[in-house]
């Protein structure tokens, strides 16, 4: 039997896009759909007063593996750029993440030694050895004054749950410093794309077959039998119709506006804290490429509780979540035609320069798996 493509690619993110871009140069042929009417998934860009969009929330490109920067820099090259969130709370503005600055506007303490003689003191009051849920975690690593004030009412916000109903791990990837470095990342690599994220994806799907709007589950029959193998990124659960039930997430909404202002509030991210406030953070797009543009686009980000209908953005992880999850995953390890990636396929929280490495693997893996069998 013939059939048109080696690989048909469900998914134009960039799990997809690599894998795309990655077999197309070992000369396989590969067609990329997309449910959405673009290209480039939760990364894509919109043009709007010449400034680029972040449509689906904040994308801030870093890592500290030079092999990933090096793959993304073949196709654009980044701005310097370095993420500095401030936090709005109680009327007050703070520099995240919580370093020296932090605690001056907190405490007024102007040294290191102040700083942790109050952080030891509050920790050891408030603390405990084995934290077992967020609040617990918080306690431990930063005190009182910082969880009251940063950390409480933005994590219930964003999550709709109590701070004690949610996993620890959620906060340890915030960093905290001892200096008075306002830079939200550790890596050794960090910018926005010149040109915008869609200058990467366009660069990966360059002389590939892409189709926008095909939902694959409306023609699942005819797409399958294009190609000799799926790539499939989207939700896994529903892959499988959801047989062993369906898993849940975080939903978000996005609200854009247009403002008559060259500089709205100075800062590309600005955390809102407080829950009298029903968005998280405002996104002042040109700040990401220091845009000199007379008018700016604003975008306010809106935790929403998630249904079928909704836009799937963060996997809840619970432990209830993570047993469906394994259903699927070994169900999904018995078709020999079907590679799943990517943050829905693979219900994890992944930030950017990990999904690249994530694809690059999977490529290799399934490279080798062919010149075996
Ligand atoms: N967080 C917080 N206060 C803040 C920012 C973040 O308490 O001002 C916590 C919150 O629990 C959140 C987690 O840190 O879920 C991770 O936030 P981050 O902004 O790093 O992740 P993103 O939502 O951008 O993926």
């Amino acid at each position: 039997e013939r059939r048109e493509y080696d690989y048909l690619i469900v998914g134009a993110g960039l799990f997809g896009s690599v894998f795309a871009h990655e077999m197309t140069k070992r000369k396989k042929k590969c067609l990329v759909i997309d449910r959405r009417n673009h290209l480039g998934g939760n990364v894509y860009c919109e043009h709007i007063e010449g400034i680029e969009v972040h449509k689906y929330g904040a994308h801030i490109f870093h890592t500290n593996d030079k092999k990933i920067w090096d793959y993304v820099n073949q196709f654009t090259s980044f701005n310097n750029y370095i993420n500095s969130p401030l936090s709005f709370s109680k009327g007050k503005l703070y520099n995240l993440p919580f370093n020296m600055n932090t605690f001056y506007q907190l405490w007024g303490v102007k040294t290191p030694a102040e700083a942790k003689r109050i952080i030891n003191k509050q920790i050891e009051t408030y603390g405990t050895k084995s934290p077992e849920n967020l609040e617990e975690q918080a306690l431990s690593l930063v005190g009182k004054d910082i969880y009251d004030t940063l950390i409480k009412e933005y994590t219930e916000k964003q999550w709709g749950r109590k701070a004690v109903e949610l996993p620890a791990f959620i906060i340890k990837r915030l960093p905290v410093r001892f200096t008075f470095d306002n830079n939200y990342f550790n890596d050794r690599y960090q910018g926005i794309p010149k040109g915008g994220y869609n200058t990467i994806i366009n660069g990966l799907l360059e002389g590939i077959e892409t189709r926008t709007g095909v939902d694959f589950f409306e023609e699942r029959s005819i797409l399958e039998a294009l190609a000799k193998k799926v790539v499939y990124t989207g939700k896994i659960d529903e892959f499988f119709g959801f047989k062993y039930g369906a898993l849940e997430y975080r939903s978000l909404r996005f609200e854009h506006e247009i403002l008559n202002t060259d500089n709205y509030q100075g800062n590309a991210v600005v955390n809102y804290n407080d829950k009298t406030y029903d968005y998280t953070r405002i996104i002042e797009h040109k700040h990401f490429d220091f845009g000199k543009q007379d008018k700016t686009v604003i975008t306010k980000e809106y935790p929403e509780a998630w249904t079928l209908k909704k836009e799937a953005y963060y996997p809840v992880n619970d432990h209830k979540n993570q047993e469906i999850f394994k259903k699927y995953k070994e169900a999904s390890m018995c078709l020999e035609n079907i590679i799943f990636g990517g943050r829905l396929a693979e219900y994890r929280y992944y930030d950017m320069h990990q999904i690249i490495a994530s694809s690059l693997t999977k490529v290799n893996q399934v490279l080798q798996k062919e010149t075996i069998g």
